[in-house]
């Protein structure tokens, strides 16, 4: 009757300590205390179940589980390695810096393309009284050589007609 009081206390004492004892931490006290408690041994066996189960569900392999280890601690070694560098701080920054010259460059190109395909066609707002401009309206570029060349032999044509 004594001891069923008691008890509680001491395994709310002890359970804390369970997961230390999981992970391998001598405890010669609770060693002791499992012994004669079932009711801490029958934690123990849960937690101990608990934690097989979610390794197992983490890592249904088993065998990957050193290997993928030994890759994050290799990547957390490569990121300090890398922020111990004095040139770390400048990597992102290098980084977006090329990131928005090309953005810029697309930009530029995406925008002159606009101007110089669309923007001469465009009617300006509130103008709906004027006659609609067309493209005739705007001084045309001097054509191509073989246009001239095509207008000076019908010139020369007709001369040689008259
Ligand atoms: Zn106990």
């Amino acid at each position: 009757m004594f001891e069923k009081l008691i008890v509680p206390m001491q395994c709310r004492k002890f359970e804390a300590r369970l997961e230390d004892f999981l992970d391998g931490v001598a405890n010669p006290e609770l060693r002791r205390h499992l012994a004669e408690c079932t009711n801490c041994h029958a934690a123990l066996e849960d937690s101990r179940l608990a934690g097989r189960l979610l390794r197992q569900a983490c890592d249904p392999a088993g065998e990957a589980r050193p290997a993928f280890v030994a890759d994050v601690m290799a990547r957390i070694q490569d990121e300090k390695a890398r922020a111990d560098s004095p040139a770390a701080f400048w990597l992102p920054l290098e980084f977006l810096a090329s990131r928005l010259s090309l953005t810029a460059a697309m930009l530029l190109l995406a925008l002159s393309a606009y101007l110089v395909g669309f923007a001469p066609r465009r009617t300006p707002l509130g103008a709906t009284s004027q006659p609609q401009l067309t493209a005739s309206d705007f001084p045309q570029p001097p054509g191509d050589p073989i246009n001239n060349e095509e207008v000076l032999q019908s010139l020369a044509e007709r001369n040689d007609g008259r």
